[in-house]
C-alpha cells in the first residue's frame, strides 16, 4: 500500500501534469471506486467543467482542489494515476477517466479495485469521513516530541499498532514503521505508553528522517507502486530492515528477523532493538 512518501510523489507529479486543465468529461466504468455522492450521475456531472488548481495531500490521501470543488482520492493497494493522449488506448482496469479539453485524460486504474473517491464542496472535506478524524501529520512544523509524547502517553498498546492507527499519526504504514523503529532502537512490542524521554525523541526524529529521506527518493517501489509517470521510486534501495530478513544489520551484522505483531509482517534486529 502506497505510504505518505510514495502518495506525496504521485501529488508532486500530479502537480506536474494536471495542474490547470479543464475537465470536460469523466467517464466511471466502476461504480464503486466513486463513495460520494451516492449517483455516479452526480458525480461526473459535477466535475464537468472545473479545472484543476492544485493537488494536495492529507496523511495518504490525495486532495485533487478544483475551482469550488475538491476531490479525496485514495489509492489503498494499488490504486494509480496516468496522464494519457485521449487516443491511447485505454488499459484493462482503468475504472475512471478525467477526459480534459485538450485532448488528455487523467486515468486512474486500480487492478484490486480497492480505491476510493470522494467529491466535496471545499472546506467540506475535512469535516467529513475520511479526512475527519486523521491524526497529525508528520512532516509539518507542529509534529514535536512533545506532542508524539501526548499522543502515545495514554496508549497502552504496542508501539507498532500505534504508529499504525493513522487517527494519531497519518502517513505511517508497514513499511516505514518498521524503518522508523530500527532507526530508534525501539522494538515493535514495545508498550506505547512506557516509552522515556529520550526513546521519544529518537523516535520523534526517526520518524521524520526516514519519511522525508523516502520522499526525497521519490517513494520506495515494493511492489507495483509508481508514481502518476509510471516511474518507480527508488527509496527499497535504502530500506534498513523491511524485507531484509536473514541479511546482516547495517549497524551491527546480526541477522534481521521477521516476525509478526499486530498482525502485521515486522522486520526488526535483535540486538539494536532489544525488547525490553
Ligand atoms: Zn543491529
Amino acid at each position: 500500500m502506497p505510504e505518505l512518501p510514495e502518495v506525496e510523489t504521485v501529488k508532486r507529479t500530479l502537480n506536474t501534469l494536471v495542474k490547470g486543465k479543464k475537465i470536460d468529461r469523466v467517464t466511471v466504468t466502476l461504480p464503486r471506486i466513486i463513495q460520494r455522492p451516492a449517483e455516479i450521475e452526480s458525480f461526473c456531472a459535477a466535475l464537468a467543467g472545473h479545472t484543476i488548481q492544485e493537488v494536495g495531500r492529507r496523511g495518504k490521501f490525495l486532495l485533487i482542489h478544483l475551482d469550488d470543488l475538491v476531490l479525496v482520492s485514495h489509492l489503498r493497494m494499488e490504486g494509480r494515476y496516468g496522464v494519457y493522449s485521449s487516443d491511447e488506448p485505454v488499459e484493462k482496469h482503468t475504472h475512471v477517466i478525467f477526459h480534459f479539453d485538450d485532448e488528455t485524460e487523467l486515468r486512474y486504474k486500480d487492478v484490486r479495485q480497492f480505491g476510493t473517491m470522494h467529491l466535496f464542496s471545499p472546506g467540506e472535506e475535512m469535516r467529513e469521513a475520511p479526512l475527519k478524524k486523521l491524526g497529525i501529520e508528520p512532516l509539518q512544523d507542529g509534529f514535536t516530541a512533545e506532542l508524539l509524547k501526548e499522543k502515545l502517553g495514554n496508549r497502552r498498546s504496542f508501539i507498532k499498532p500505534v504508529l499504525l492507527n493513522q487517527h494519531i499519526i497519518v502517513g505511517l504504514g508497514n513499511i516505514y514503521v518498521d524503518e522508523a523503529l530500527f532507526r530508534a532502537g525501539i522494538h515493535p512490542m514495545t508498550q506505547a505508553d512506557s516509552l522515556n524521554d529520550e526513546q521519544l525523541k529518537r523516535l520523534h526524529e526517526a520518524i521524520i528522517y526516514t519519511l522525508q529521506q523516502a520522499v526525497d527518493a521519490g517513494g520506495s517501489s515494493i511492489k507495483s507502486y509508481v508514481n502518476g509517470q509510471g516511474e518507480m521510486g527508488m527509496f527499497q534501495h535504502q530500506l534498513q530492515v523491511y524485507g531484509q530478513e536473514g541479511k546482516p544489520c547495517v549497524r551491527c551484522g546480526q541477522l534481521v528477523e521477521k516476525s509478526v505483531v499486530g498482525g502485521r509482517g515486522t522486520h526488526t534486529c535483535p540486538s539494536c532493538q532489544p525488547r525490553s
